[in-house]
């Protein structure tokens, strides 16, 4: 096609071709609803390969939150410890119930969580500690889960961009007491929104599928474990329709060639860009040794705002979109009404002005992203 204006979204939907035929099985099937056969293939699924003890989907990664703060029994004025630097609902779901936010600055090297500064927010009202494996890559988890142990404060992992990624060899979202994932549009794998809890300890089991089940023991009749069904504590509906189970289920069976195309992705982007980051004194993302990484984002922090918003505009005129988050939770509207302050975490401050998400999605060419690499090799607009 001759004089096509070219465009490269930052995040597009990726099919594996198996969606809509699995779709059609589950309405074939006659149960559309919560829990039916592919609701049952996508836990098996995660329990075997990640080796937990139970899976279960979610509406969102965000509602699996909220059932992680129920089940945590989080009180009005209980101090759940979190990242600055992450998505609004890994605290919002905590706050929901009454949480005060400890925000807690992270390593500029890989942006999670510094576990340095991890002891000094505890007090004896921190009901939780929240971990974020930013981009897949895992938290310091050996320095961090002996303090957790030692001052008996569950962790909860927002594993929302670690699906199947690994710390020192244990997949990520098994370390917690339970943790979270996310099947968003936006994500490894998805369904269009969709999460998913993953539960590490035999205490929560049983509440977890009440609490996902409007507060009954459907699941345990179900299984014909108790002879009624009903109201035997708080819950909501967090069970998505066998529908969105059925398009996860393809994506979740092709994970393999799903990670393998984004880290091709991902190397490409590391490999063409890395003389230019040094030049330019440009960051680019670091992975520790130990950690086998999701390939979920692909970064550079700038060395400044101006040449991030310029970057930004430049790339939008040659029909490339990329994209920066997160501002920083402490700063935010809801934050600074916590107390938080300008200056508390400047790691997160210099990230919130300085790091840009290049587009990454599963069919990402090469022809593609060899234009998004030549475009910003030639961007000058440092200022
Ligand atoms: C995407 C994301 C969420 C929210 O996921 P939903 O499924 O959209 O609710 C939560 N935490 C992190 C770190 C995320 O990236």
């Amino acid at each position: 096609m001759i004089n096509m204006s070219y465009q490269i979204p930052f995040n597009r939907p990726c099919f594996t071709g198996k969606e809509l035929n699995y779709i059609a099985e589950a309405v074939q099937r006659g149960h559309i609803s919560g829990d039916g056969h592919f609701t049952k293939q996508c836990h098996a699924l995660l329990e075997q390969s990640l080796g937990i003890k139970k899976a279960l989907l979610t509406t969102s990664c965000t509602h699996a939150l909220e059932m992680s703060a129920l089940l945590l029994d989080i009180q009005p004025g209980d101090e759940v410890i979190c990242p600055d630097f992450t998505f609004v609902s890994t605290i919002n779901a905590f706050v929901l119930r009454g949480a005060r936010p400890v925000f807690v600055d992270v390593r500029p090297d890989t942006l999670n969580l510094d576990e340095t500064l991890l002891e000094a927010a505890i007090t004896p009202r921190t009901k939780a500690i929240l971990l974020v494996h930013y981009g897949g890559v895992g938290c310091e988890l050996d320095t961090i889960l002996p303090i957790a142990l030692r001052y008996g404060i569950p962790i909860v992992e927002d594993n929302a961009h670690g699906m199947f990624a690994r710390y020192k060899g244990k997949y990520l979202g098994t370390f917690g007491v339970m943790a979270t994932q996310s099947f968003h549009e936006t994500k490894n794998f998805q369904c269009g929104e969709g999460g998913a809890l993953l539960v590490n300890d035999d205490r929560y089991l049983e509440r977890a599928e009440i609490i996902r089940e409007k507060g009954t023991n459907r699941s345990r009749f179900f299984r014909g474990q108790v002879d009624k069904y009903t109201w035997v504590d708080v819950g909501s509906s967090y069970l998505p329709s066998d529908l969105l189970a059925a398009f996860l289920c393809a994506q979740l069976e092709a994970r393999d060639n799903i990670q393998a195309k984004r880290q091709r992705i991902w190397q490409y982007y590391n490999t063409h860009l890395a003389d230019w980051a040094a030049e330019f004194a440009v960051h680019l993302p670091i992975v520790p040794a130990h950690c086998e990484q999701a390939y979920h984002v692909f970064y550079v922090v700038m060395p400044s705002l101006q040449s991030r918003q310029n970057l930004i505009a430049y790339l939008k005129g040659q029909g490339i979109l990329s994209v920066f988050h997160y501002l920083p939770l402490h700063l935010s509207q809801m934050g600074q009404e916590f107390g938080g302050k300008p200056g508390e975490c400047p790691v997160t401050e210099r990230l919130g002005d300085c790091l840009l998400r290049l587009p990454f999605y599963n069919d990402l060419t090469e022809i593609d992203q060899s234009r998004v690499v030549e475009a910003i090799r030639g961007f000058d607009g440092w200022a």
